[in-house]
């Protein structure tokens, strides 16, 4: 049976980059070895990074003076990297959703954090409006895609003070303003590569301004310096990242996403709110194209799990909704095929049919 994927991270990705993974997991270039069994300072692997870089920079035009660099670690990891390298007095946080409260948690390691709003009290069903960023503090941080709840901050907002933004979900979605931000990072595995990759865009003058020592593997600096390449990189995903960003490139880049994304959201939201039996999560005006969260109404909620277990006989993986959200969510990145979302939208309809 033809499975449908909608898991939230690690997550679908182009079959066909899957597929060129697997060779070079077999022999790499025709070198006769395995990506998995050279050395990341030989001469094939140099290119692959090389090229990962042009790519980022070209497919979300990345101005001049900023820095492209692979990682390990996680998203997680940035959550102290950040202040590490930037937080000198105070910083101030968009909080949004668990992985914005895990952020702040780090920062207030440093020093004052300021919690510009937040939408804690509403469990993050919207992303919260008419606040002001303070212009003392050394850096405004947000989490553009809220993944657990599927809210989505769709527009590059002007920041008198640097600012940074988790896109660890919605990197590659829709085409983006990097000259509004100071740095913008990520964990691969949602819309990119396998996990094991985190990648970092730094905007390379808001480097070196904070008096603390900073551990040589969590300053920006260090791989910036040594072009990814200080340690051991996670080799093969960087590689499989190489490949999906060939193909988005092949497939008419992120504004052609972006397209597509606003096709698979409407036609899933649409069929949500013409639905008697489900009901979406998060408020309309800020609902996100990557994770689509859903739950049954008030007096339906007793068929929750016969419908997961129902969706699960047709195909559809990965659906069951954060234990914090209950219900579904349906993460549409960008390797998902519209078919997936007609073929949730069917089991939505054949299941409703037969209750009601
Ligand atoms: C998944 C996720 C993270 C955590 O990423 P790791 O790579 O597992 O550390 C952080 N932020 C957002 C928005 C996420 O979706």
């Amino acid at each position: 049976m033809k499975k449908h994927n909608f898991n939230a991270g690690p997550s679908i990705l182009p079959r066909e980059v899957i597929e060129e993974t697997a060779k070079a997991v077999l022999d790499f270039q025709g070198e006769g070895l395995s990506i998995l069994e050279i050395s990341h300072r030989a001469k094939y692997f140099q290119p692959v990074v090389d090229e990962a870089v042009a790519l980022f920079k070209e497919l979300l035009n990345i101005p001049e003076g900023y820095s492209v660099i692979f990682l390990g670690g996680g998203a997680s990891t940035q959550f102290c990297m950040v202040p590490f390298n930037l937080f000198e007095k105070k910083a101030a946080y968009l909080n949004t959703g668990v992985w914005a409260k895990k952020a702040m948690k780090e920062a207030k390691g440093f020093g004052e954090v300021v919690e510009v709003a937040s939408s804690a009290d509403a469990n993050y069903t919207f992303i919260p409006k008419g606040w002001t960023i303070p212009t003392d503090a050394d850096y405004f941080h947000i989490t553009t895609n809220n993944t657990i709840y599927g809210t989505e901050i769709l527009e590059d907002f002007d920041s008198p003070i640097p600012m940074v933004a988790d896109m660890s979900s919605d990197i590659f979605s829709r085409p983006i303003d990097v000259s509004k931000y100071a740095i913008i990072y990520g964990g691969a595995q949602k819309n990119l590569a396998p996990a094991g990759v985190t990648f970092v865009i730094i905007r390379n003058d808001v480097l070196g301004k904070v008096s603390r020592y900073i551990p040589t593997m969590l300053n920006y600096q260090t791989h910036i310096d040594n072009g990814s390449m200080f340690n051991t990189p996670p080799v093969l995903p960087i590689y499989t990242a190489l490949l999906n960003l060939r193909y988005l490139k092949a497939h008419g880049g992120v504004a052609a996403m972006e397209k597509k994304n606003i096709e698979k959201a409407n036609l899933l939201y649409n069929a949500i709110d013409n639905s008697k039996m489900f009901v979406g999560t998060a408020q309309k005006e800020s609902r996100s194209r990557m994770n689509i969260c859903f739950v049954m109404k008030d007096e339906y909620k007793q068929y929750e799990e016969e419908f997961l277990k129902f969706a699960t006989s047709k195909g559809m993986v990965g659906i069951k909704g954060h234990r914090s959200v209950g219900g579904f969510r349906a993460s549409c990145y960008n390797a998902l095929p519209i078919e997936s979302v007609q073929a949730l939208i069917d089991c939505m309809k054949e299941f409703e049919a037969s209750k009601l």
